[in-house]
């Protein structure tokens, strides 16, 4: 018998979109330790606790090994071929009775790009539908959009490394010491040891509040007039960067009047900052040699996302600070390749690369090259689909690698649609929420059992390798992919996902020069991607993503937040990540060490309200928002304040889920649920 080996793998971590790669050594199936290298071009020798011990859940024994057929209540274990003829039997019936646009496509930020490539090609290619989403859609998609306004590319505007050279980092509505470690470590360092300035804005005093020298806490869902207040006080001041404005930027004038209303007086009075905090803010910019702003989701899951997030870049705009090093605009991404899933196409707008579906041209090059004819409307987002079930228009849906029923807003609404749908394929690692209203259910394997590439925050594309065979039946979700699609009429023989990238490459100018070649080792592409195989670290040096290079500053309104009528409702709830946990925390509570030390949720409270409401730590109360009820533990901590609360995303248990209470309201550009502006009671239990 031949001794067993032990093997090191390079892979790229799943939990994050900071990227970080690593070795994984093992021996058989089991995992002996995650192990940095120099080489990682982002994290270097540091991971954080989810990168080093997160990965057992590979092994677990609630893996779906097998694929399940529904059967009345029950699902019973069946072959491949049994299931994808039914997938395909199905899924062709509906079409040929309701149309194209009767199916909705929901890709995966989790999985890889070469996955969201082929799964975007199926929808458009095979059925004839752009009705295809990613969950960018609950998270980062205003940031996108604003981006799109102003600078013409949905992407950070430099790297990782870039955002630590700035003078000055401002923070806005996210906590990268929980939600992006190990770039909060470069930002930690910077700070302490090279003078950087940070100004962090966020209800929560987080860690990054605590380090920073300016924390500004203004009411919930006011950021876009702090902003826009700051904005024209440098504008009064004289303080605009006259040279950037003149040469690089259309739209000065008209944008100048646009902030007219956006005094301090006005400012303070309803974000509830004082005015010398945000003159302070302002100096802090106008004495800083460069400024970058980084943000996430509490900017973004608002009505006025969009606009909060245009507001940040035209702030950066009239400063000068974009296309040098140490600044520009970065939305931190969330998933570890929710970048990529929109990069490759899964999105009802876009063909891979952000070439629009609407323009000729770009179909006629994805027409020839894939020999059909394909649909000229964009399609359903993930929202629209889900109303879509309840106006009878979407009939089925085929998912993968996403957690729908715990992490769409008002997921007593999302469960109840899933339930009218007339077929539902969820292909998953395990048996999810979700998974318990499909029809059909594909096993498919994790990261460490498959190939593929992944793209980070920083628009950094880097290969991961197989560590382990696929467990049980399971496969590559791209290979059940191709199985379904070839079922549906297709006639595809990718052997490796290097081909899809291949394809990818040559249709899509962004990805030009991306190649497995030249992705080996531990190199890696930063988009766009030229020809001969350069990426590019600081977007716009020399010219803005437009016709006429020039950015674009964009006038935008403030939308009052979301309130119901009834103001029994009389607690903010805010929510959001913590350091040991992951999203629905499929993964990350099939890890036992992470499980041990971080086995469920709870709730922050304020010392003043608990004293208050005569709350205590580890007491139960209920919360209870016009669109379900939540019962939790309590905990008290000074780092929220007065009548807002924090409740981690994180939980297996439904009855604690935060999206038991969120609403079906959203950003009135994306559709990006407004996961921040609840409004809950408390009951004690
Ligand atoms: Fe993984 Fe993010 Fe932690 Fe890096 S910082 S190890 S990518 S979770």
């Amino acid at each position: 018998m031949r001794k067993s080996r032990i093997k090191r793998t390079k892979t790229v971590c799943t939990y994050c979109g900071v990227g970080c790669s690593f070795e994984v050594w093992t021996k058989d199936r089991h995992i002996l330790k995650i192990e940095p290298v120099v080489e990682a071009p982002v994290n270097g020798v540091s991971t954080c606790i989810k990168g080093k011990f997160g990965w057992d859940y590979v092994n677990s024994e609630e893996r779906l090994t097998r694929p399940l057929i529904r059967k009345g209540d029950k699902f019973v274990e069946s072959s491949w071929d049994e299931a994808l003829d039914l997938i395909a039997s199905k899924l062709g019936s509906i079409k040929e009775q309701y149309g194209p646009n009767s199916i909705g496509y929901i890709a995966s930020s989790k999985c890889s790009n070469e996955e969201n490539f082929i799964f975007q090609k199926f929808a458009r290619a095979v059925m004839g539908s752009n009705n295809v989403d990613n969950c960018s859609r609950y998270c980062q998609s205003p940031a996108t959009a604003g981006l799109m306004r102003t600078v013409g590319l949905g992407g950070d505007s430099g790297t990782i490394v870039d955002i630590a050279k700035s003078d000055l980092i401002i923070i806005i509505g996210a906590n990268p010491a929980e939600s992006h470690p190990v770039l909060a470590t470069r930002v930690k360092r910077a700070h302490k040891l090279h003078g950087q300035k940070l100004i962090v804005a966020d209800l929560r005093r987080n860690e990054m509040a605590e380090r920073s020298d300016l924390h500004l806490h203004p009411k919930p869902g006011t950021d876009l007039i702090w902003l826009s207040a700051v904005t024209k006080y440098i504008i009064d001041q004289g303080w605009v960067d006259r040279e950037f404005i003149n040469n690089r930027v259309n739209g000065y004038d008209e944008y100048v009047k646009s902030l007219d209303m956006y005094t301090l007086e006005y400012a303070s009075e309803v974000t509830g900052l004082t005015k010398e905090e945000l003159i302070k803010t302002a100096n802090m910019i106008h004495e800083a040699s460069s400024t970058c702003v980084l943000w996430a989701m509490g900017v973004t899951q608002h009505l006025g996302g969009t606009d909060t997030s245009t507001a940040i870049c035209n702030l950066l705009l009239v400063t000068g600070n974009f296309g040098r090093p140490g600044t520009g605009a970065y939305p931190l991404r969330g998933h570890n390749n929710v970048q990529g899933a929109c990069d490759f196409g899964t999105m009802p707008s876009y063909f891979p690369g952000y070439e629009k579906v609407t323009d000729p041209d770009v179909r006629a090059r994805y027409e020839k090259a894939w020999n059909v004819s394909l649909p000229a409307e964009p399609g359903y987002d993930n929202h629209q689909m889900v109303d879509g079930i309840q106006e009878g228009k979407l009939k089925a849906m085929y998912l993968f690698g996403e957690e729908m029923a715990f992490v769409d807003s008002n997921s007593n609404f999302v469960e109840e649609m899933f339930g009218k749908l007339e077929f539902f394929v969820v292909q998953d690692v395990f048996f999810s929420r979700t998974a318990q209203f499909a029809d059909v259910i594909l096993p498919a394997a994790p990261s460490l059992e498959k190939d593929g590439t992944f793209t980070n925050t920083e628009k950094r594309i880097q290969r991961f390798h197989k560590v382990f065979e696929p467990l049980g039946e399971s496969k590559p979700d791209w290979m059940i992919i191709q199985e379904v699609a070839n079922r549906m009429g297709a006639n595809w023989n990718y052997t490796h996902p290097s081909e899809l990238m291949a394809e990818a490459a040559s249709l899509a100018p962004l990805f030009a020069g991306v190649s497995y070649e030249r992705l080996e080792g531990w190199n890696s592409q930063v988009w766009p991607v030229g020809p001969d195989g350069k990426g590019t670290l600081i977007l716009y040096e020399d010219r803005f993503a437009f016709p006429d290079g020039k950015a674009r500053l964009y006038p935008v309104a403030w939308t009052e937040p979301f309130k119901p009528d009834d103001t029994s409702y009389d607690l903010h709830l805010n929510n959001g990540r913590i350091l040991e946990h992951f999203h629905e925390g499929n993964m990350t509570y099939k890890s036992e060490g992470i499980t041990h030390k971080v086995p469920g949720a709870w709730v922050e409270v304020s010392p003043e309200l608990a004293a208050e409401r005569g709350l205590k730590n580890g007491g139960l109360v209920r919360l209870t928002s016009p669109y379900g009820a939540v019962k939790i533990r309590v905990l008290v901590t000074e780092n929220v304040k007065g009548n807002e609360l924090y409740l981690p995303m994180h939980t297996q248990n439904v009855d604690e889920a935060v999206n038991r209470l969120t609403s079906s309201y959203y950003d009135l550009v994306t559709h990006t649920p407004n996961y921040k502006e609840m409004k809950v009671r408390m009951e004690v239990l």
